[in-house]
């Protein structure tokens, strides 16, 4: 299978079809790449498209709104979806193939199995919404044994998530090449998320917060300020500004153990969450320019 940019993917909706035709491919030589969404598709989703079409034959996207990764009161129902629009976008990208599977066909009537990572998935995130990374890493197992990828590309602005995959992909011996991109962010500096769309025009505006929280505490750690408690203090002064702005958690960690760091290093990262009215918005960046990158 080759891919013309431009040519709609195939849409396949059926677990079984869909594993059925990626091991066929699988023994016909093909080299699978794969990016998992949720689907609403901007630049960010593409930039990792883009990066799979380069490193595999055949490019598998799936999008899932996946309800076992959503705590009760989020924004399950409210998620944006429109299959079209993202397959039209996909295509600019180079997709070849769009899994787009139902809930009941990815859990059915007496589902039972799931993957937990420990650890690293306790703390920022995984604090504030319970049970949120044991549904991620258990539908990144089963979309990895549906579409078999040899090399799967995930963005950095889940860092969380992209170092909970990757510990679960060590732990679990999964034959796949686990691949971390940069964040894509808008020409403003707000990283781009599929739930921008909820934000109001002014909410948009206080949204930038988060980016200038994290250029400031950059600056700070370049002048020399590396004690942790007053880059927070600095930065906690700077969201509060916002009249709609709550801090979820705002924390300066390890970014392989994900712990809590009481002077900023090399190996620092800044992680914030932040409520802009009731939109939940996450980013995160390295503090010192030397730091080693995750991807
Ligand atoms: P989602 O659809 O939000 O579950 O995201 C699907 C994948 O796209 C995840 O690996 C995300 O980390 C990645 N992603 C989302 N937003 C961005 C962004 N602004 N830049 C780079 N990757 C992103």
């Amino acid at each position: 299978m080759t891919s013309a940019v431009n040519k709609t993917p195939e849409i396949v909706r059926s677990v079984d079809q869909m594993q059925q035709r990626c091991l066929a491919l699988r023994e016909a030589g093909k080299r699978i790449a794969f990016v998992p969404t949720m689907g609403w598709l901007h630049e960010g989703h593409l930039s990792l498209l883009r990066e799979g079409r380069r490193r595999g034959d055949v490019l598998v996207l799936s999008i899932f709104v996946n309800p076992t990764q959503f705590g009760a009161g989020e924004d399950f129902d409210n998620y944006p979806r429109d299959l079209d629009r993202d397959a039209a976008l996909a295509a600019t990208a180079g997709a070849d193939l769009i899994f787009a599977p139902v809930a009941s066909d990815m859990y059915p009537r007496g589902y039972a199995t799931y993957v937990d990572v420990e650890g690293l998935t306790e703390v920022l995130c995984g604090a504030s919404r319970p049970g949120h990374f044991r549904g991620v890493t258990t539908v990144v197992t089963k979309l990895f044994t549906i579409v078999q990828p040899h090399v799967a590309l995930f963005g950095q602005k889940d860092f969380q998530q992209l170092a909970v995959i990757r510990r679960m992909t060590v732990d679990l011996n999964l034959p796949v090449e686990v691949v971390g991109m940069p964040i894509v962010r808008e020409a403003d500096g707000l990283a781009m998320s599929s739930r921008n769309v909820y934000l109001s025009a002014e909410q948009r505006r206080q949204a930038l917060v988060l980016s200038r929280a994290l250029v400031m505490a950059r600056e700070m750690a370049a002048q020399g300020q590396i004690a942790a408690d007053a880059v927070i203090a600095e930065l906690t002064q700077l969201i509060a500004a916002m009249p709609d702005a709550r801090i979820d958690y705002l924390q300066i960690c390890h970014q392989r153990t994900l712990q809590q760091q009481a002077t900023v290093d090399p190996d620092s990262v800044l992680l914030l969450a932040v409520f802009i009215g009731q939109t939940r918005l996450i980013d995160n960046g390295f503090l010192l320019d030397s730091a080693p990158s995750q991807g």
